[in-house]
């Protein structure tokens, strides 16, 4: 087979989608699948609405119409602030986007306005994460100005959590969210139909004891697709971790003497780079590298021990693991690693389980083979 690959399970996909769907429900909440670390991979977006997920979410408009081409007509809401320079494209593909300025959100009315259309208008309020949001004094005042454009309506608020900081958010926050949601009504008038607290780092909040309050939305990508926490690392109970799996070939193995820097590598001190002290030991080299993917962010199988990479290949320790040169490892990835292997065109997306034919129908039974996309 081809390598690098990821293979996909779309099977494990729909299971962590609908398992999250079920507990969150239970609380009212509804699940937003974030399919920005897959690039809006159409397959992958229709594993997480066969879960049940209530809609899509990405980063990219390019994700956004990826997914429309395939045929996907369910809500899908761009999750990072657009672009003046994309907003005809938002407006065509998007239903509603999280925004934090005013100019942005006057030229999305503009353009709605011009596609005889309205679009949702979210705002993303501040809470601690310090990447993007309206400081939450401001907020009421922010919303009120959002009611009076043309073009878009004010469809909720939502706070964002460890992205920027590692930081979980904790019950309190919420509490103040909701509290800002009753703010915006008193002080503005329309119902605050959406109250999105936050993505999967909000997820021990939210199977916990705790009252959800006004919170009615979690947006998940890590915890649908991964099985596991973005704080912490750690699985989710009842998620599949092995959803995705990564494929490389070894291309050389050998018993290499400890590098000794030679006079011009260690005058270029900047690139000098710190290695295990592993004289003499098996190594095997994996035809992947920085530009196939986050190699900080791999997990090699037991016996295998990570010693660097480049930009083309990946070094490993195979003194207690049988590695031979053509045979094919198979590596597990974190989220970062994902993200730039599902976005690396040198790496083939192999799915397993459910598939669309001809881009566009879906397929109900599900199948146990493998395409290359
Ligand atoms: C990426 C992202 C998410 C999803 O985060 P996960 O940790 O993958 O669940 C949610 N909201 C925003 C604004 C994002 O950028």
């Amino acid at each position: 087979m081809t390598s690098p690959r990821v293979e996909i399970d779309l099977g494990k996909i729909e299971a962590n989608a609908r398992y999250l769907v079920r507990r969150l429900c239970a609380c009212r909440i509804s699940v937003t699948g974030v399919t920005k670390a897959v690039c809006g991979h159409p397959d992958i977006a229709e594993a997480m609405l066969d879960g049940g997920v209530a809609g899509l979410a990405d980063a990219r408009i390019k994700n956004v119409i990826r997914m429309r081409k395939a045929g996907i007509t369910c809500p899908i809401s761009m999750i990072r602030a657009p672009m003046l320079s994309e907003m005809e494209d938002v407006i065509q593909y998007c239903d509603a986007s999280y925004n934090t300025e005013m100019d942005t959100i006057l030229k999305l009315g503009a353009a709605a306005k011009q596609q005889s259309t309205s679009h949702d208008v979210i705002l993303m309020v501040e809470m601690g994460d310090m990447r993007e949001g309206i400081l939450p004094e401001n907020l009421t005042d922010f919303a009120t100005r959002v009611t009076a454009t043309a073009g878009v309506a004010l469809k909720g608020i939502a706070a964002n959590f460890a992205c920027m900081s590692n930081v979980a958010p904790m019950g309190g926050d919420m509490v103040r969210l909701s509290r800002l949601a009753a703010q915006v009504e008193r002080g503005c008038g329309p119902f605050v139909e959406l109250v999105s607290g936050g993505g999967s780092a909000n997820l021990p909040w939210a199977l916990g004891e705790n009252s959800s309050g006004r919170v009615n939305n979690l947006r998940l990508g890590e915890a649908i697709l991964l099985g596991t926490d973005p704080v912490t690392g750690q699985p989710i109970a009842g998620l599949h971790t092995d959803a995705f799996a990564l494929f490389a070939e070894v291309i050389e193995t050998k018993a290499k003497p400890r590098a000794i820097p030679t006079k011009s590598a260690a005058s270029e001190l900047g690139n000098l780079k710190l290695v295990r002290n592993d004289d003499g030991k098996a190594r095997a080299i994996l035809s992947i590298g920085q530009q196939d993917t986050d190699t900080s962010g791999l997990t090699f199988p037991s016996g295998v021990l990570f010693i660097g990479a480049t930009s083309d290949h990946t070094v490993v320790d195979s003194t207690n693991s049988a590695v031979s040169v053509g045979s094919e490892m198979k590596i597990g990835l974190n989220y970062s690693a994902l993200m730039r292997a599902m976005s690396a065109p040198d790496v083939v997306k192999a799915i397993r389980g459910k598939q669309r034919m001809n881009g566009s129908a879906r397929d109900g039974e599900t199948r146990p083979f493998l395409a290359l996309i």
